[in-house]
């Protein structure tokens, strides 16, 4: 899966009917009162959940590469059946996400023979997994971890590992048949795959959480759990962080697929809800103050998203490698615009959407562990602008320049698309970074941070134009989302780019300002394209005005 080479995976029929057949078993197992009444009780549906990933569903088999017994999945079929498993259910998505999780240090660091016992136990047996890292003092710095592995030999010869400590949220720590434990060895941080039922490791209580019920999170306490050597995966220590990285890549786009699935399955039920619902005289659908604040950024926003995970996927199985700065953006994006759209659909709902019964408030307590799980959005944050602020030294200034040059070189072939305006965004980002490189500015973690935001939003923006462009020419890739047509998602794409493009020029003017001492303001300005980006706004009222009417079927 985190291959540097090309991948196809599924061919669209096959991955259409496996969107399909979750659907059907969600229609037949997974009512939304059964739902209502799990979140409710807090219950994790292990039954359900196990039949699944058993023999019943095989869901498990799309993340597993075809020698192992799986479907090959590639990163584009993956986002698009975690995008589904999300809409119907977040808890349970997670538990499908943990056994992949669980599996992926094996998956990029494991040996052959690991591979084929593991890979084919989840495949052929349809094992639950977990993935242990996180610890009590130990959460987005993973390095500060304490459970430690300490070899011995035993009277036989055999090298074991003894484990000691304990791993925090541990999701489907309560019932994984097997864990992948990351644990100080002699020679560094390291994964050991522990059986479920091996003496010394006891499961906490379920966590009682805010949301993604569903789903079981519990604590491990590892006393004296004896691993055998062939257990260390990829019979070295030391690799295990480079390994945790590794699988990031990829999970990364699992999750924000997941803040995607949600996010649209919380506006999926405040758009039919809004044209049903009369205040004022008429259906709220027909208020422009309320879907262009409620509604309308939202399914913007959502695209965006879905615009820099589709591109990423596309990227990743074209071989470009696992692409961890964009898969950062991409989680950043989705989640944060999940947990947005979701919010936004209690209000819409009024009363109603903060009741049980209509669903959104599960849903958006439900969204809201995507900006924490998989790594925060700050260290997202973090992690886009440390890559992004390296390129920017390494070009001389020029990286988000020449992102800019090719933007504008698109909008002659397809004008209408925001080309133009995401490029202003983009040279405004430059100009802030070179602002910053000469004032010294990241010093600041919070200007730093900053930075990697406006990176995220520039280049979701960016991936919105492309896509929109393509959708113009018919040339969508063949499993790519269809939910919008060209004229809606051209429409979206100049609302995104007007949106951060303003956005950047005035975080620019603020953070350049607020650490320095007031002078060279107009200059900055200036330097920025601020008077440009504010001349880009016009024409903003007529399509979020056309993006409503897309969004409720009235053109
Ligand atoms: C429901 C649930 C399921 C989970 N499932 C799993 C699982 O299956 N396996 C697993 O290993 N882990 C799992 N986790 C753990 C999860 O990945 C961590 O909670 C997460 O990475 C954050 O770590 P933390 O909770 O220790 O928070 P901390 O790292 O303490 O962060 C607290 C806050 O500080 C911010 N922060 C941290 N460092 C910095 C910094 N350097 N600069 C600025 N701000 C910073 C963070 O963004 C956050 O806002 C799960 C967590 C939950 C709640």
């Amino acid at each position: 899966m985190t291959a540097m080479t090309a991948t196809t995976g599924l061919d669209p029929e096959s991955l259409a009917f496996t969107l399909e057949s979750i659907d059907e078993f969600a229609q037949r197992e997974l009512s939304e009162g059964l739902l209502i009444e799990l979140d409710e009780r807090d219950e994790f549906p292990e039954g359900l959940v196990r039949r699944m990933c058993g023999e019943e569903l095989g869901v498990q088999l799309l993340f597993l590469p075809e020698q192992y017994g799986g479907m090959g999945g590639s990163a584009v079929d993956v986002y698009r059946v975690c995008e589904r498993m999300a809409a119907i259910d977040l808890g349970i998505a997670t538990s499908v996400l943990a056994t992949v999780l669980g599996s992926e240090p094996i998956t990029v660091g494991g040996t052959p023979e690991q591979r084929a016992l593991w890979l084919g136990r989840i495949a052929d047996e349809g094992i639950l997994m977990a993935y242990g890292a996180t610890e009590p003092d130990a959460g987005s710095d993973l390095a500060a971890l304490k459970t430690t592995a300490k070899p011995v030999v035993e009277d036989g010869g055999e090298v074991v590992y003894l484990l000691n400590g304990a791993k925090q949220w541990i999701s489907n720590g309560g019932v994984a048949d097997a864990a992948t434990v990351l644990a100080l060895a002699p020679g560094g941080p390291t994964w050991f795959v522990v059986d479920g039922n091996a003496p010394g490791l006891t499961r906490g209580e379920p966590e009682d959480k805010h949301g993604i019920r569903l789903s079981n999170t519990a604590a491990l306490f590892l006393d004296n759990v004896r691993v055998p050597a062939e257990q260390l995966v990829g019979g070295v220590e030391g690799h295990g962080l480079v390994q945790a990285q590794q699988v990031f890549g990829y999970t990364r786009l699992m999750v924000a697929a997941f803040g995607l699935g949600a996010g649209w399955a919380a506006l999926d039920r405040a758009i039919p809800y809004s044209t049903e619902r009369i205040q004022g005289g008429g259906p709220l659908s027909a208020k422009q103050g309320y879907t262009h604040k409620l509604i309308v950024p939202h399914a913007v926003r959502l695209e965006a998203a879905r615009a820099a995970i589709e591109e990423t996927a596309e990227r990743i199985d074209a071989g470009e490698g696992a692409l961890n700065a964009e898969g950062a953006i991409a989680k950043y994006l989705a989640t944060e615009a999940g947990n947005a759209a979701a919010d936004a659909a209690i209000q819409a709902l009024g009363g109603y959407g903060y009741t049980h019964e209509y669903v959104v408030e599960k849903i958006k307590r439900d969204v809201r562990i995507t900006t924490i799980y998989e790594g925060t959005s700050e260290i997202m944050e973090m992690t886009v602008a440390r890559d992004r602020w390296q390129q920017h030294l390494k070009t001389r200034g020029d990286h988000y320049h020449a992102a800019a040059r090719e933007l504008e070189a698109l909008d002659a072939p397809s004008p209408g698309v925001g080309a133009d305006v995401a490029a202003l965004a983009h040279h405004a980002l430059a100009e802030l970074m070179e602002a910053c490189r000469l004032a010294r500015l990241t010093r600041h973690q919070h200007v730093l941070l900053r930075v990697g935001q406006l990176a995220a939003l520039v280049e979701g923006a960016a991936a919105l134009v492309r896509r929109a462009a393509r959708a113009a020419e018919g040339g969508l890739g063949p499993k790519a989302s269809r939910r919008f047509d060209a004229r809606l998602l051209a429409a979206m794409s100049r609302a995104n780019a007007r949106n951060v493009a303003m956005t950047v020029g005035t975080d620019a003017v603020r953070w350049v300002t607020g650490t320095g001492d007031g002078s060279g303001v107009e200059q900055l300005v200036a330097r920025l394209g601020v008077p440009a980006i504010q001349a880009a706004q016009v024409g903003l009222m007529a399509d979020l005005d056309g993006i409503a009417d897309g969004l409720y079927g009235r053109t």
